[in-house]
């Protein structure tokens, strides 16, 4: 596996395999791996010639510095697992190598950025949007691979590609999940004892969400049932709870026939701050 710190020999390597014609598949995180993020990898690996891995814990989608400060390193973790998932290269930049500056560009996605993640972490699209066209313009991957776990982010993504006119495919994969339903994510690893065996909750007031609509009720009946559910387990603080078409993310009110729905929903237990979300055909 070969591992690239700087932007220049990256860009010289890749340059070499695009000329033998090579097809390569890019997941983008910010390190802390579990298995979602190598499921991302065996996706990639199944589609190209090339797999390659990037882990940079991108400042500018923060908003706040604390949770920045705290979000989890494992370098030498993660190496290792890139290498035995097969991994072909890493790409690991610091921030100095990736901005210089705090860049200046901001992005705004109309319609799109302004609920749910959008509307609770203000300039975060922007800063994702930026680090993600970045990768892009350096690695310029045939294919990039993201969990449908941030759903909203991929179609943020999804939406800048096709703007932008970037030449990579776009791909979302299913959300890991253990055993008892948590959906993986490298914050779960900042969870208590007690508040990792209430955790599963989380999923199970999507369940019933998605149970509660299929019987006829409307999101506002559905949102008051999920928001009693959660308040019962005194360990979490629901911040939004969200019925949207899965594509366009606009709100449902009732749903249609046909329709598929994402059921959305952060919530802090403790102070990590969780997401995840269910989509499925209304019928
Ligand atoms: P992150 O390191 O959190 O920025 O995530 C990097 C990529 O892994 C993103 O495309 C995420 O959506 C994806 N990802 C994170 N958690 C999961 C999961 N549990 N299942 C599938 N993909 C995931």
């Amino acid at each position: 596996m070969r591992i690239f710190t700087e932007i220049s020999l990256l860009r010289n390597y890749l340059f070499s395999q695009k000329q033998a014609n090579k097809t390569l598949g890019l997941v983008a995180t910010m390190g802390a791996l579990h298995q979602g993020h190598l499921s991302l990898i065996f996706y990639s690996k199944k589609d190209n010639d090339l797999s390659i891995a990037s882990i940079f814990v991108n400042p500018i989608q923060f908003d706040k510095s604390s949770d920045l400060e705290k979000y989890p390193k494992k370098t030498k973790e993660d190496l290792d697992k890139l290498e035995q998932a097969g991994c072909d290269i890493v790409f690991l930049p610091d921030a100095k190598q990736m901005y210089g500056k705090t860049p200046k560009v901001k992005m705004i996605f109309e319609g799109l950025d302004n609920t749910m993640e959008g509307e609770h972490r203000e300039g975060h699209f922007s800063g994702v949007g930026v680090v993600v066209a970045k990768l892009f313009n350096i690695i310029q991957p045939t294919r990039a691979y993201f969990g449908q776990k941030d759903l909203q982010q991929f179609a943020v993504i999804r939406q800048m590609t096709e703007d932008l006119s970037f030449e990579t495919e776009v791909i979302s994969c299913p959300i890991v999940r253990e055993k008892d339903g948590l959906a993986m994510s490298s914050r779960n690893l900042r969870l208590t004892e007690k508040e990792r065996e209430v955790a599963p909750k989380f999923q199970k007031s999507l369940l019933l969400a998605q149970k509660t609509l299929k019987s006829g009720k409307t999101t506002n009946q559905t949102s008051e049932i999920v928001r009693e559910f959660m308040e019962e387990i005194s360990e979490f603080e629901l911040e939004y709870f969200s019925v949207v078409d899965s594509q366009s993310l606009e709100a449902i009110e009732i749903p249609q026939v046909g329709q598929s729905i994402a059921l959305c929903a952060a919530a802090f237990l403790g102070n990590v701050r969780l997401i995840d979300n269910i989509v499925f055909n209304f019928e």
